[in-house]
């Protein structure tokens, strides 16, 4: 561990850190375009120069390797210097258009202009360089050579993270742009990331660019619910607001916009695939379920719980504990889960097909996986693969009349390629049933054909933990508010429970306190100390998976 002076303040660095990784991890700002810890060193933009004691000229800190007792400054007159040099070079030929520019409000450029440069230029702006503006690289991004800076990021990203190599540096000297080769579009599955690795307002998203203003959105912190992976992102949305929201806006109740890669070097570092990035887009692919109903009649949620509970009470003292089950979904959090499992006594299942089998097999060798559910770990952690055998037994028990009142969640949107024949079963369930309960978070016609119809809150409307496929525990956070009546899972799942007697909270940290007093490998985790990066539970014993 060298000892390391920075700013006359000394600490103890990792051998073989660098100067820029070491004031990361102290909080001391140095300036970058080039250096992104998630694709590795160039050594180009000499924004992040430092001066260090007995060096005779100044240093790049993203590519100098502290040494024991190195001396270090940041902060001098020669390094501010330098650094407005750096970005008089970078904006020579900037064309200065942030008014009209999708990156404003997070540009690099902006930020370090006002922070280290401040000068006007000396280059008259009828004499810039013309380059071309706003043309599509792929389907999801969009590049204006005229802003880049040629940083390399998002050639080093197609090199190194993909390594699919659509995007390269053609030309030289004055006359280098950024580009593609004709015939090879970037379309990588992970072609959004560009856009958020890209400092300034060269990459923008064509899913995301000019919907809003940044300076308006809200960011939350999250996890995608696009795959068993669980990336790490940040959702920005419009905040909810009485009289509020952005102004010339529609939506004043919260509506997301985009999600970006958050960092997390034990799941996906910076990353997150592209279906992952849009899938926020599927909370509105269908119409939302905003009410609940009874036969197709609308009723007040609060209205509809207390018969539901005595309906299942009903079947139960005249057909016995087991002619009463459920078919929970593995897109809830443990909290619900948890829940549900409680209220129906342990007799529930989530297998809808064969997301068990794929919960750990990976669809590429970067992040995406098959299993399309964000919590299967956490359902088998929860011990819900019981005897009941998933989604076609629970249809035979009810066509045999073993099981006559149901529950069922469903959440529509991640089922993937085999849909059709889960809708198909899901559809002989319900007809099988004396009465059922669907729980769900779009509106679908076939959900109509159960006795009673429940909205639930979806991802991102909802806060709570899943465990991803390598048994890491991570929060969820609710960015925006349910459609219309709809609730979190584990809020009317505590609401079923109160009603049998049992006092349980709706608060998702002391229902994750119960769920670690009671469930192995989850002993001694505590929901505020989760943190930004998870924390890890045993895994899943194999004798569960068979
Ligand atoms: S397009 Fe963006 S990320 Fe790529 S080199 Fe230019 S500034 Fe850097
Ligand atoms: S890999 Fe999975 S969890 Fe990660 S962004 Fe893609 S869909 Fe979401």
């Amino acid at each position: 561990m060298p000892k390391v002076t920075i700013n006359g303040q000394v600490y103890e660095a990792a051998k073989g850190k660098t100067i820029i990784q070491v004031a990361d991890d102290i909080g001391v700002q140095i300036p970058r375009y080039c250096y992104h810890p998630d694709i590795g060193i160039e050594g180009s933009c000499r924004m992040c120069l430092v001066e260090v004691k007995s060096a005779p000229k100044l240093l790049p800190a993203c590519a100098t390797p502290v040494t024991e007792n190195m001396d270090v400054r940041t902060d001098t007159q020669r390094v501010h210097e330098a650094v407005r040099y750096a970005m008089e070079f970078l904006l020579l030929h900037h064309p200065i258009d942030c008014p009209v520019c999708d990156q404003s409000g997070e540009c690099w450029l902006q930020d370090y202009y006002m922070a280290h440069a401040g000068h006007d230029s000396r280059y008259p702006l009828g004499q810039k360089t013309r380059r071309r503006k706003a043309f599509n690289l792929g389907p999801l991004v969009k590049l204006d050579q005229e802003r880049c800076i040629l940083c390399t990021r998002c050639v080093r990203f197609t090199r190194h993270v993909t390594k699919t190599n659509e995007i390269q540096v053609f030309n030289r000297a004055h006359n280098s742009e950024i580009g593609i080769f004709e015939d090879r579009p970037l379309n990588n599955p992970y072609s959004g990331n560009v856009v958020d690795v890209c400092p300034v307002g060269a990459l923008t998203s064509a899913d995301f660019r000019f919907k809003a203003r940044v300076w308006f959105l809200k960011g939350t912190d999250s996890v995608c619910a696009g795959c068993s992976t669980g990336c790490n992102l940040r959702i920005d949305h419009t905040a909810r607001a009485a009289g509020g929201g952005i102004p010339g806006y529609t939506a004043t109740d919260g509506k997301i916009y985009r999600t970006v890669g958050r960092r997390n070097v034990e799941v996906n570092k910076s990353w997150l695939c592209d279906e992952g990035r849009l899938s926020f887009h599927t909370l509105e692919r269908w119409p939302r379920l905003r009410q609940a109903s009874v036969r197709g009649k609308q009723q007040p949620v609060s209205a509809l719980l207390p018969v539901i509970h005595a309906n299942f009470e009903s079947v139960r003292s005249d057909h016995g504990d087991d002619a009463v089950a459920a078919l929970a979904s593995a897109t809830n959090t443990n909290e619900g889960l948890f829940l549900m499992k409680k209220y129906f006594k342990g007799r529930l299942d989530f297998r809808l097909g064969r997301e068990v089998e794929q919960y750990q097999q990976q669809q590429d060798e970067l992040l995406r996986r098959y299993d399309k559910h964000p919590n299967t770990h956490g359902a088998l952690d929860l011990g819900l693969a019981g005897g009941l055998g998933g989604l076609r037994r629970l249809r035979d028990l009810a066509e045999k009349k073993e099981v006559r009142g149901m529950w069922i969640s469903f959440h529509p949107q991640l089922v993937g390629e085999d849909a059709p024949e889960i809708i198909e079963d899901l559809k002989r369930l319900i007809e099988a049933l004396e009465w059922s309960v669907v729980c769900t978070t779009h509106d679908f016609g076939w959900a109509h054909e159960a006795d009673f119809l429940l909205p639930m809150a979806a991802w991102a409307e909802e806060k709570g933990t899943y465990t991803n496929y390598a048994g890491r525990v991570q929060i969820a956070n609710r960015a925006v508010m349910p459609a219309g009546d709809a609730e979190p899972l584990h809020v009317l799942m505590a609401e079923l429970l109160n009603l049998s007697g049992v006092e349980v909270p709706t608060d998702p940290a002391a229902i994750f306190e119960w769920i670690a007093s009671e469930v192995p490998g989850y002993g001694g985790l505590d929901y505020d100390a989760i943190g930004p990066s998870g924390a890890a539970v045993a895994p899943v014993p194999e004798e569960v998976l068979r």
